[in-house]
């Protein structure tokens, strides 16, 4: 057995492969980007995967799969499994015969999501059992289990780590990669996958009538087990358990849970034997509504009261607090509050030098002005909200939509939606045939840098390559915009200033929906693949500290002594030199 220092992602991946995966497929979404990204570059295991244009795409993909009989993982975040959820609930009914792992890895305090959500939450909804790893190891060690629990239940098996663990290193105790393979073949049996009334209505029995076995098989795999040490006990899950581990007072009981549905006489054998309950754990309230159920008698303290925050993420501190709260006592201390030293500079998030998305606004924002309407999307370019040029961002794929609902509402200023390349394909193109189709009046703006950028430069199918590397031929956005029914499609180069101009200024001034695809490849990808652009300079004896490459934003561009200076983040995309009104800045000449 080796032992190797790995992130939670990769162990999640490792065990995946131990446990004979034959299929993976994925939309990246932070935190859970690593696990499809390790998969695609182990060499141990030959085996399909791909990452799809979306998690519903990914979902049944891999469903798909497992109705043949091989192991498949489809992975997403969190609010990926809103876009999954059609699929997700039905496939709890016709179940799987190769164990299907969904893992949604959920974000508490929303490090870089839209909101905080959790996906236990879907378990329940869906009945289908949920595992909730506290740590890297276990996180591992679930995996083997999550795969033959699904194949014991026919059940898919929602695996759910959260950002700490997702993104933790620790040593992990491995297994061996396994060697047997499963070829897929499927079998008709249209009683069990094709879901008329007739079928559904057995399959939602079916799938009651497992409810029970499957709690108390989840306690028998030692995934829910407590110690009894006193009159007053700490109910806990996930991460929050490893908190709670590190305060808790030796007389104090502690129960773990680490997969649903939880046994309520399990449950109740515990809380029963206990004076004060406090349940800890992160997100929704969703052990602690079960611990309320079966309590009778005994005091229960957790979110509902106050103890627990519902918002953001826990840690040993806020642990303690809940304690305190609770009447609880715990060992170690903790300062309320833990700011960043002094001192140290801002650091906000901000589009990198010479990324082509900020010329796009820049230019976006010259012709359309202040009385412009911008819904945006998500990805890097929801930062084109610092240059003012952003105005709601919901969900993937809701900037046109959004947009074209303002536009038929009524409101007669210009809407400008900008939208990523990635995204466009995951869920803008319905919106875009909608909008077209509808009747809108506005301008969507594809920001195409040929690459999934925010999550970790996955190819998507505007890339021309697949998840492993292979050619394959590349979305053509243009003609793909045309087909939608768009008549007015222009191409345009984001370093290319006076010709984004002129084009914003032709969509402004014609009628109903006008795509505009502003293509620059990534700078960082374009800097790995070799790419290399003369840096430029400000020529200080003519500039005039007029300020206005500096309000341009380029993280390059710096004030110093009253003029304009560029520092060595520069990669050269000369948009600078065009906006300068006195022609001060110049690319460098190496002589
Ligand atoms: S050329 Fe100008 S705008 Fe482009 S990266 Fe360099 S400093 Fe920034
Ligand atoms: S825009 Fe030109 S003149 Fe104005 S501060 Fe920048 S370099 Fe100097």
């Amino acid at each position: 057995m080796a032992v190797r220092y790995m992130l939670g992602n990769e162990a999640i991946a490792h065990a995946c492969v131990e446990a004979g995966i034959d299929f993976a497929s994925g939309y990246p979404g932070t935190p859970s980007s690593e696990v499809v990204d390790t998969l695609r570059r182990q060499k141990v295991r030959d085996f399909y995967i791909e990452w799809s244009v979306n998690e519903k795409v990914a979902f049944e993909n891999a469903l798909g799969a497992a109705w043949t009989g091989v192991r498949s993982l489809v992975t997403m975040k969190h609010v990926g499994l809103n876009v999954a959820a059609d699929p997700l609930m039905t496939s709890a009914y016709t179940g799987v015969k190769g164990g299907f792992i969904i893992l949604s890895a959920d974000d508490p305090y929303a490090h870089s999501s839209q909101n905080e959500q959790d996906s236990r939450v879907y378990a329940h909804f869906a009945r289908i059992p949920c595992l909730d790893p506290a740590g890297v190891q276990e996180a591992h060690d679930m995996m083997a289990a999550a795969f033959s629990l699904s194949e014991e239940f026919s059940l898919p098996v929602l695996f759910r780590p959260t950002t700490r663990v997702c993104h933790s290193k620790s040593d992990v105790e491995l297994g061996e990669p396994a060697d047997d393979r499963r070829k897929g073949i499927f079998e008709k049996d249209p009683k069990q996958y094709v879901v008329i009334p007739a079928h559904t209505r057995i399959l939602h029995k079916k799938l009651n009538e497992k409810q029970a076995a499957l709690a108390k098989r989840l306690v028998e795999l030692g995934f829910n087990r407590y110690e009894i040490k006193g009159k007053t006990g700490i109910i806990t899950s996930g991460i929050a358990s490893e908190y709670v581990n590190e305060i808790v007072p030796g007389d104090v009981s502690v129960a773990k849970i680490g997969a649903y549905p939880i046994d309520e006489e399990w449950l109740a054998g515990f809380v029963s034997k206990h004076e004060t309950i406090l349940v800890v754990e992160e997100c929704a309230p969703v052990v602690e509504e079960v611990v309320r159920q079966v309590a009778c008698g005994t005091v229960v303290h957790g979110k509902k009261d106050g103890c627990v925050p519902y918002e953001g993420e826990l840690d040993p501190a806020s642990t303690a607090a809940a304690f305190e709260k609770a009447g609880i006592p715990y060992n170690g201390e903790f300062p309320e509050d833990i700011s960043p030293a002094e001192g140290l500079p801002p650091r906000p998030p901000i589009l990198c030098a010479g990324c082509g998305h900020r010329a796009t606004f820049y230019a976006m924002k010259k012709v359309f002005g202040n009385k412009g309407i911008y819904p945006s999307d998500i990805g890097c370019y929801t930062l084109g909200l610092q240059l003012g040029a952003v105005d709601t961002t919901i969900c993937m794929g809701a900037s046109i939509t959004i947009g074209s609902g303002i536009s038929n509402a009524g409101d007669e200023n210009p809407v400008v939606c900008t939208i990523g390349d990635s995204t466009f394909l995951h869920t803008g193109i319905q919106g875009l045939i909608n909008a077209a189709y509808n009747g809108a009046n506005m301008t969507v703006v594809i920001l195409d840098n040929r690459i999934t950028a925010m999550t970790g430069h996955q190819p998507n199918p505007n890339t021309g390559v697949t998840a492993m590397g292979d050619p394959s031929p590349a979305i053509s956005l243009e003609a793909l915009c045309r087909t939608c029914g768009v008549s007015f499609v222009e191409t345009i180069d984001p370093y290319d200033y006076v010709t984004m101009i002129e084009t914003f200024k032709r969509a402004k001034e014609t009628a109903g929906v006008k795509v505009i695809i502003s293509r620059q490849p990534c700078v960082i990808d374009a800097r790995r693949r070799g790419i290399k652009r003369k840096h430029y300079f400000v020529d200080t004896e003519t500039c005039t500290g007029c300020g206005v490459c500096v309000k341009y934003g380029c993280p390059a561009i710096e004030f110093i002594d009253g003029k304009a200076s560029i520092n060595s983040l520069c990669s050269g995309c000369g948009v600078c030199a065009d906006i300068c009104p006195q022609g001060a800045i110049r690319p460098e000449v190496k002589r």
